[in-house]
């Protein structure tokens, strides 16, 4: 039977990279408003102690492990120390990524690479070393942060969108391989949302008023209302959801 509790999270141990600011942030405070533990994760462990402490001042249980998500042997020493001393990764996700903006003839090859190795092999890492554990204990949870760009383009983004859709096919490709093991692999697409990757549309005018006018439900969203998607994808009312991307966006993936 399905109730209220068959969405909490009490108990379990989510990792979600990228979670000093912005949506990865806003995920951290959902899942542990919902009863998880969480560990959060970004490169700048001044932010990351800051952002824990805000939490912690939420009444949240929450944990820091600075690494960057590119280095896959940190990557690894880091998931292993969490298993470790934190205790059992139930819940990843990988949220950490970054957006570059240039037309394509000029795009320059060290942000393609950067781009490249933050938004898809982050994931492969981090998701790899996780999976080992999860795979151990026959169960375990990951949602991979796609975006509306998995599916749909923009003028000046082609990378960042080869990074997503590529993103998007990985994450169908991990529940294929993984779930006979016992894993659900899921993904959440993003529409526009007020962060610091979109500082530079949030201040344009222009393009804020043709997004608004473009999304049904006529507005950016905010990060807490991406939160329900992932309790959801992260909790016992999901079992059968597995490599699905579920796109929080204010229907712009409905609309030409
Ligand atoms: P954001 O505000 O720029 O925050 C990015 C977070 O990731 C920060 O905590 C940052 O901390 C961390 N990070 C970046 N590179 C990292 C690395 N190499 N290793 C570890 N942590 C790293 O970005 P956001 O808008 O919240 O975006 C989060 C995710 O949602 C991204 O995957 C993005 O593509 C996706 N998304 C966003 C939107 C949107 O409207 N904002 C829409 C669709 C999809 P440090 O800099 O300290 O490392």
């Amino acid at each position: 039977m399905i109730t209220a509790q068959t969405f909490r999270l009490d108990g379990r141990m989510a990792l979600i990279t990228g979670s000093s600011a912005g949506i990865g942030l806003g995920l951290a405070r959902g899942l542990a408003q919902a009863g998880a533990s969480v560990v959060l994760n970004g490169r700048d462990a001044t932010k990351l102690k800051a952002t824990a402490a805000t939490l912690r001042a939420e009444g949240l249980d929450v944990f820091e492990r600075s690494f960057d998500v590119t280095d896959a042997d940190a990557v690894k020493a880091n998931i292993d120390g969490i298993e470790r001393d934190v205790g059992p990764i139930d819940i990843l996700i990988n949220n950490a990524g970054i957006q570059r903006r240039a037309p394509l003839h000029e795009f320059d090859h060290k942000d393609w690479h950067e781009l490249m190795q933050t938004n898809l092999d982050s994931v492969f890492f981090v998701g790899q070393a996780v999976a080992k554990h999860m795979i151990t204990r026959k169960k375990g949870r990951i949602i991979n942060i796609c975006s509306v760009q998995s599916e749909l383009g923009r003028p000046g983004i082609s990378p960042y969108m080869a990074s997503k859709g590529a993103l998007k096919m990985l994450t169908k490709g991990m529940a294929i391989d993984w779930g006979p093991l016992g894993l659900n692999v899921n993904g959440i697409g993003p529409g526009y949302f007020k962060t610091e990757l979109n500082e530079k549309l949030v201040n344009d005018t222009t393009f804020s008023a043709w997004l608004t006018n473009r999304t049904p439900s006529r507005r950016w969203g905010d990060v807490e209302e991406l939160a329900g998607a992932a309790v959801f994808l992260a909790s016992d009312a999901s079992t059968f959801v597995n490599g699905h991307i579920l796109y929080v966006d204010g229907g712009v993936t409905a609309q030409l």
